[in-house]
């Protein structure tokens, strides 16, 4: 830091803010946000300009489904707007118990403990049943909420490379003689690369080596395996002890869950500190994540729609095959991938550049989200831009690495 830049800070200390910003801008890390007009749904409107919307988590459209809709009215008419105090202590309404109760025979498991979003559920799970003699195997990919809830564990953490069993068993194996608990972290479906963890593989692994096995289903819950999630996914059903999931995506309402056997959500409700220490969830998003429930469990041919247009697209653009509805589309240096969006949004698509660094070094990629409701022909429009206008201009590595 030069004299001059130590002196401001002595006299402002705030200065340090103005710094960061101007250091995150200078990167083109700090984009302006894009303010929504009217419903979130595939084709929208942002900063007063119609496009169609492939940056959205809501996957079934049901954030404006009529059915979520009023059961949130309903709520709200006869319960009021809040929960009012923590769960622990006078918030745990009716409708909590009748929530947690419906995910977990959805999921099949013995119970559920519904947190104020997903982001808190990683938080409060991790730190509550690991402690600073604890180990956790996390995946390199997994989600900001999966890292933070394990440092807050104090465990210590060693991470596996990507989906890489092998190399997850190679870490157990040389914390054979570790003392603690050992727990193997992974993203059901993953955030950026839209493919799904090999839940079988790591939890023969978890039983050799006494270790737990927790996923995160942010982006599986209602899209893969029936709507079931990640673990339901054919061929093998895996035994997951430990999953996590949110209710704000394909769910369209907004909160986060944990399935687990009975004991460990009694743990989690006595000693998870995101549970006890902050209000429970509005009733107006607990009715409507139930009716969210309602319909996916009604109609589970809906629920695949998203993973069909995704194929869809891929299939004209020649891409892989995906599994889940995010497809990414690798273009290896940020500057590519920003050109790349500039080019859909001139069309009029929002499709998101990721960089580093949310996503590793030299993998900058354009990140698209199918949902159920994307108009076909646009969906085939993208597909010959991607193709004939973004692929066919970009590196031979770019190619590979897809
Ligand atoms: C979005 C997301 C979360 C957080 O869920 P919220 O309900 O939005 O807090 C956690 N994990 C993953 C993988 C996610 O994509």
């Amino acid at each position: 830091m030069s004299e001059t830049a130590t002196l401001a800070t002595k006299q402002n200390p705030l200065q340090y803010v103005t710094d960061q910003l101007n250091e995150l801008r200078s990167k083109g890390v700090a984009p302006k946000l894009r303010v929504l007009e009217g419903e979130q749904r595939p084709v929208c409107v942002f900063d007063g300009q119609e496009v169609i919307n492939l940056a959205s988590n809501n996957y079934l459209g049901l954030t404006t489904h009529k059915a979520l809709r009023k059961a949130a009215l309903d709520a709200v008419k006869r319960y009021g707007a809040g929960a009012g105090a923590v769960r622990a202590i006078a918030g745990t309404m009716r409708l909590h118990m009748e929530l947690e109760e419906q995910i977990a025979s959805f999921k099949k498991v013995e119970a559920c403990v519904v947190f104020q979003s997903g982001f808190t559920a990683n938080a409060g799970t991790v730190s509550a049943v690991l402690g600073k003699e604890d180990l956790i195997v996390s995946d390199e990919l997994n989600h900001a909420s999966i890292i933070d809830g394990a440092r807050l564990s104090k465990a210590t953490i060693k991470i596996f490379k990507h989906k890489d069993v092998p190399d997850c068993e190679r870490i157990l194996q040389e914390h054979a003689s570790f003392p603690g608990k050992k727990l193997i972290i992974t993203d059901g479906v993953f955030s950026m690369d839209g493919d799904i963890a090999p839940l079988p593989g790591l939890a023969a692994l978890a039983q050799r080596h006494d270790a737990w096995l927790m996923s995160d289903d942010a982006h599986g819950l209602g899209v893969v395996g029936g709507g079931r999630g990640s673990n339901f996914v054919a061929p093998t059903r895996a035994d997951v002890p430990l999953q996590m999931g949110t209710l704000s995506k394909a769910l369209g309402a907004y909160g986060g869950y944990l399935c687990a056997s009975a004991a460990v959500v009694d743990l989690i409700r006595n000693r998870a500190r995101t549970v006890i220490y902050s209000t429970g969830l509005p009733p107006a998003m607990v009715a409507a994540a139930i009716a969210a429930l309602d319909v996916i469990e009604r109609e589970p041919a809906y629920a695949a729609l998203p993973l069909a247009k995704a194929k869809a697209f891929a299939r004209l653009a020649r891409l892989p095959e995906p599994v889940s509805p995010i497809v990414p589309v690798l273009l290896g240096e940020a500057e590519a991938a920003l050109k790349a969006s500039r080019l859909l949004e001139d069309e009029g698509f929002l499709v998101v550049a990721i960089r580093p660094p949310t996503v590793p070094m030299g993998t900058a990629r354009l990140r698209l989200t199918f949902t159920a409701q994307h108009p076909d022909h646009e969906v085939e429009r993208l597909a010959a831009l991607v193709r004939t206008r973004i692929l066919a201009h970009a590196p031979a590595s770019a190619a590979e690495a897809q």
